[in-house]
């Protein structure tokens, strides 16, 4: 057993970071405001927690009133926003595909570059006392690979996974049956979508919207990574017609550098969109994060 001093710690710090609410049954939002949000859901015997956030603050001591001890991590796709609470986990899943991009290091300095620089300046808020030096996420290991299809047995309720490819190449949503709750991660989302990453496919993008607003699915409502949860599925549609219109040159827009290399920034009906100039590769976000590296998405 640890002092009691070090475990409060965690506990205390995991308590003023993470907002944490019921959103459904058995089923709860792990929201850091402004950032990122994840969530868990309880089958009898087993929890599933989808998306790990920026590790900001320990999540684990966060979830110990709520969560079986038996976690299974489910991560929608590799970006840093979404897994760097893995390592504090033993049972990690994510996209055959995606499993190498959680594996490598991320360091202090390039964290602030890509992302606590801007946090300080202007929001959205870090934890009290946040030391960015500290701040690194040490890689994590996938102890199991997904593809479309499978099945994560909780006990009593299972998720099954379909694959959504669009916003990166193996990007997965996670439908459980028995509430018709899509787990969509940054797939749609009520602000800016992101398919202007060098892994990001417009065409596999439609594709993915357009096959989860089939009625055969059963998907009820979808919980985002980002933003207001839940979404009716009115925003399938909304996010697919934003971007066909996007790569059919029907949009107007407007031109941002905002994140290197030039990319457009389509404006739809309470949703905006990146998307990369066509003939060009887009933002790589794995060249970003590991220059010295040959790592490429
Ligand atoms: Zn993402």
């Amino acid at each position: 057993m640890p002092p009691a001093n070090l475990k409060r710690d965690p506990i205390s710090a995991a308590a003023e970071w993470f907002h944490i609410r019921k959103a459904g049954d058995d089923i709860y939002v792990i929201e850091e405001p402004g950032h990122v949000q994840s969530y868990l859901v309880n089958g009898r015997r087993r929890s599933a927690l989808i998306d790990t956030g920026l590790g900001l603050a320990p999540l684990k001591p966060a979830l110990m009133e709520l969560a079986h001890a038996d976690i299974v991590v489910l991560n929608t796709h590799w970006h840093f926003d979404h897994v760097m609470g893995n390592p504090e986990f033993e049972t990690i899943a994510i996209a055959r595909g995606e499993q190498r991009l959680i594996q490598r290091a991320i360091d202090s300095a390039t964290l602030r570059r890509l992302y606590i620089d801007a946090c300080l300046a202007a929001g959205p808020r870090l934890p009290r006392r946040f030391a960015p030096a500290d701040y690194h996420y040490p890689g994590s290991v996938a102890t199991r690979l997904l593809e479309d299809g499978d099945r994560i047995d909780l006990g009593g309720r299972h998720l099954t996974v379909l694959a959504t490819p669009g916003h990166t190449r193996g990007s997965l949503s996670f439908l459980d049956a028995s509430t018709g709750a899509l787990f969509c991660g940054d797939l749609v989302y009520a602000g800016t979508l992101y398919a202007h990453f060098a892994d990001s496919d417009t065409d596999a993008y439609i594709a993915s919207l357009k096959a989860l607003a089939d009625h055969d699915v059963g998907i009820r409502q979808l919980f985002p990574g980002h933003n207001r949860f839940p979404l009716s599925t009115a925003w399938l549609p909304k996010a697919w017609k934003l971007l066909e219109a996007a790569i059919e040159n029907q949009k107007p827009f407007t031109m941002t550098t905002e994140w290197g290399p030039p990319v457009r920034r389509h404006q739809g009906d309470g949703l905006d969109l990146l998307a990369p100039v066509p003939g060009t590769e887009g933002v790589d976000l794995a060249a970003a994060l590991w220059p010295a590296s040959e790592q490429r998405v």
